[in-house]
């Protein structure tokens, strides 16, 4: 079977490090033009704008749109009613309303709408669903905490209204979390601290429950000093449950379980071709809806200017 031909829309941080890769990787996707403002890689056409990209470039069968979440519906949009599958990657828009109608345009036209949730993809994420199916849930402790400045340099879209702030690597926590725990779970109380010259927050901290009760605390920072955490510890009736380095390492009362294997982007494609040839969309808006409650209930604060 020829490879499913492919345009990425948007070249940043996450086009050149993750998806150039693992689109190299796969033998049945094959990137055939860039719709980016500024740049592509070495001999590939450029367009401007996805719609130049579909109005004037080769014949493409899919587009992965890797713009910030703000833009991305209309692009979704226009790819969709051109007939293309999409992957967006997360989170899956500005706001959880846009999305059904994009579900609803791929359904409509027969086309794939993959919303990518890239740390349910690291290697540790799936043991670890395995391994909580149908156990006792005593409480959950996320710390999730990264330094903007590090990982997102001068990304000021972060910081406009649809940028989620903190809850941009955050929402990758609720992702696994929502794939990992046997039961739903929902918010009672945040506090979300807004730096005074920002639209989103540079902090939050938040406290989730299940159904029966057993208590989810997270806490997301986006100006840890030192080392990194994104960390996931579970108390469970087979003891201690520790998903560590984003999803990458599971430990079970201390014990390593699972550990480093392939590589989160190249999961992502590997499921994108396969949603194409089964036919099939997989869009799961359950995180943004827990970003979204957030910003429902959450307390605001206010925190000290943010400025690169
Ligand atoms: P980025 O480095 O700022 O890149 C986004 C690209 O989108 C820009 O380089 C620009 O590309 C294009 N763009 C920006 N504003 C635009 C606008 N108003 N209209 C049209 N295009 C615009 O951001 P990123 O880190 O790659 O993140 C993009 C998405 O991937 C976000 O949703 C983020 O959550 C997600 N993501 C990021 C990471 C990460 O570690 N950085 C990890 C996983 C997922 P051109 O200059 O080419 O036009």
């Amino acid at each position: 079977m020829s490879p499913i031909r492919l345009a990425i829309a948007g070249f940043g941080k996450i086009a050149r490090d993750q998806h150039l890769p693992a689109i190299a990787a796969t033998d049945s996707i094959e990137l055939v033009a860039v719709a980016s403002r500024n740049a592509a890689p070495d001999g590939m056409p450029r367009f401007e704008t996805l719609a130049e990209l579909l109005a004037h470039g080769p014949q493409i069968d899919a587009v992965a749109l890797c713009t910030p979440p703000q833009v991305r519906r209309e692009q979704a949009a226009t790819a969709l009613a051109a007939g293309k599958h999409v992957l967006l990657e997360k989170p899956p828009g500005a706001t959880v309303s846009e999305i059904a109608p994009l579900a609803a345009a791929a359904q409509r036209n027969g086309k794939t709408l993959f919303a990518a949730w890239h740390s349910r993809f690291a290697p540790a994420v799936e043991p670890a669903r395995e391994l909580l199916s149908g156990r006792e849930i005593r409480s959950v402790r996320v710390e999730w905490k990264e330094d903007v400045r590090v990982w997102h340099p001068g990304q000021d879209w972060i910081f406009e209204p649809g940028g989620l702030g903190v809850f941009d690597p955050g929402i990758n926590a609720l992702s696994i979390l929502t794939h990992i725990l046997p039961r739903p779970f929902f918010l009672r109380e945040a506090t979300l601290a807004f730096p005074a010259n920002r639209g989103t927050p540079v902090a939050a901290s938040l406290a989730f429950s299940d159904a029966g009760g057993s208590p989810i605390l997270a806490d997301f920072d986006f100006l840890q000093a030192g080392p990194q955490t994104w960390d996931i510890a579970v108390e469970t009736d087979i003891g201690p449950l520790t998903l560590s380095a984003g999803g990458a390492r599971l430990a079970q009362d201390g014990r390593l379980l699972a550990t480093e294997g392939k590589r989160e982007y190249d999961g992502i494609y590997a499921r994108f071709a396969d949603l194409i040839a089964r036919g099939v969309s997989d869009v799961d808006v359950a995180p943004l809806a827990h970003v979204a409650d957030a910003f429902m209930l959450g307390r605001r604060t206010v925190a000290a200017p943010f400025d690169w």
